[in-house]
């Protein structure tokens, strides 16, 4: 069973725009004019088809759906009913190599394989190293089992107070609302849940109210982050109701969602998505991207409504060996999203999960890029590189390192340009004559 194939949410915008809601997010509300929605700053969103497709996109469909109308491919629903799952599938569009092809037709796959038309039309048909191919398509070194690796590396199961909670950090909560996700990432550190779709709708539903009974009984949880699985692959009723639920907890100050769906199922960021879920702000958004091609102006235009709907948004992308540990890569990514208003926030060293060996970069190559990073683009540009620890330490920093030595009060830096500066490092709060030997800097 797929269980974000629900019925549609019926609210209409007039219903949104009636509800009872504080005057500073009515303030922000999107208003009808001429018949059409319009947000705020007159980016239409209207709930008409608007989507000014990619060529990759024009071809892929002109060959492959001929008889699709504008209508249907542009509906998040037919998109997700129409994913490409099986290798049989696949092999009508792609040349596949030996490896993904025993790969696809294996019979030892633990990790589903599913991609939405749309982000398959971003696929090379042809090249398997192609960056964006391999982080969906499977291959045989999945298979193998390096040094290191494990299924659940960051120890999470054992940080599960009851099923769906993850709970590392003292004030915040990650909430499983669902297994499912509309297009597998081969790297995904969640693969050893994420696509189980046999969990029964019983316990499915016994599963999402122990944890929200537990997020109502740990008043030091201030942040709810709903992950999965992708959550904006539930139907708006079922996420709707996920939000309330989480938002009428008097302790929670602040709800996010993790999701790579703007980039992979654009279509579902609707009109009447936006108009609910900016009901539930504070609400943040965490992006699941990878590479610049994934910056379409179909999902340019999803971050725009997203952003336009008063959402912070930031990107997470994990470092991934020949698909984006490269600088220019990186930076081009990071421009990208910054021109659709999203925050580039953490790049990921990738976990040891079992299989991901020939994704893994070295730390090192993870120093380089941000390095290569700092100073040289707006440091809104520069996310913060971290590893997450694997036996459950949690998210870990890691910089490069610019004070090169100190000498007496003096710190010797090291800067973007690898010129050398001092820093008067006697912060102490209390005024020194001893170590004012800088020009200008000593009374
Ligand atoms: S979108 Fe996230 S949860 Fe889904 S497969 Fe990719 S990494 Fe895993």
């Amino acid at each position: 069973m797929k269980p974000c194939v629900g019925q549609e949410h019926p609210v209409s915008v007039n219903d949104v725009l009636q509800r009872k809601d504080n005057a500073l997010h009515r303030s922000a509300l999107p208003v009808r004019k001429n018949g059409r929605i319009r947000s705020v700053n007159g980016t239409s969103v209207s709930g008409a088809a608007r989507y000014s497709e990619s060529p990759e996109v024009v071809g892929f469909r002109k060959k492959w759906y001929p008889d699709i109308t504008n209508a249907q491919w542009n509906s998040w629903r037919w998109q997700v009913t129409h994913r490409l799952e099986s290798a049989a599938q696949l092999e009508k569009m792609f040349r596949l190599s030996h490896s993904e092809h025993d790969a696809l037709y294996s019979e030892d796959n633990v990790f589903p394989f599913a991609v939405t038309p749309y982000y398959a039309s971003l696929l090379h048909p042809d090249d398997p190293d192609d960056p964006l191919r391999r982080t969906v398509i499977p291959v045989m070194k999945e298979h193998v089992r390096s040094f290191g690796e494990a299924d659940d590396p960051l120890c999470e199961d054992a940080m599960s107070p009851v099923p769906g909670i993850i709970h590392r950090y003292p004030d915040r909560v990650l909430f499983l609302v669902t297994p499912w996700c509309s297009t597998y990432c081969r790297y995904c550190t969640r693969s050893r849940m994420v696509g189980n779709h046999k969990i029964a709708l019983k316990s499915y539903k016994k599963r999402i109210s122990g944890a929200l009974t537990y997020i109502a009984s740990n008043p030091a949880i201030r942040d709810v982050l709903l992950s999965g699985g992708d959550p904006l692959t539930l139907d708006n009723i079922r996420l709707e109701w996920l939000l309330r639920e989480v938002r009428n907890i008097p302790h929670v100050e602040v709800i996010r969602i993790g999701t790579k769906v703007p980039v992979v199922l654009p279509q579902r960021i609707t009109d009447d998505l936006v108009m609910m879920l900016r009901q539930y702000h504070p609400l943040w958004m965490s992006v699941h991207v990878t590479h610049p091609k994934e910056i379409t102006s179909e999902a340019q235009r999803a971050f725009n409504v997203l952003a336009d709907a008063g959402i912070p948004l930031g990107s997470q992308t994990v470092l991934l060996s020949g698909v984006n540990d490269d600088s220019a890569i990186l930076r081009d990514l990071y421009h990208r999203l910054m021109r659709v208003r999203v925050k580039p926030y953490y790049l990921y060293q990738c976990d040891p999960i079992t299989g991901s060996a020939h994704f893994r970069t070295s730390v090192e190559k993870g120093v380089e890029m941000i390095a290569s990073l700092q100073g040289h683009t707006s440091g809104y540009a520069v996310p913060r590189y971290v590893i997450d620890a694997p036996g459950g330490g949690g998210k870990i920093p890691i910089e490069p390192d610019r004070r090169v030595s100190r000498s007496g009060g003096m710190l010797e830096l090291v800067n973007y340009e690898g010129g050398n500066f001092s820093y008067p490092d006697t912060g102490n709060g209390v005024p020194s004559r001893n170590h004012a030997t800088m020009d200008g800097w000593s009374r």
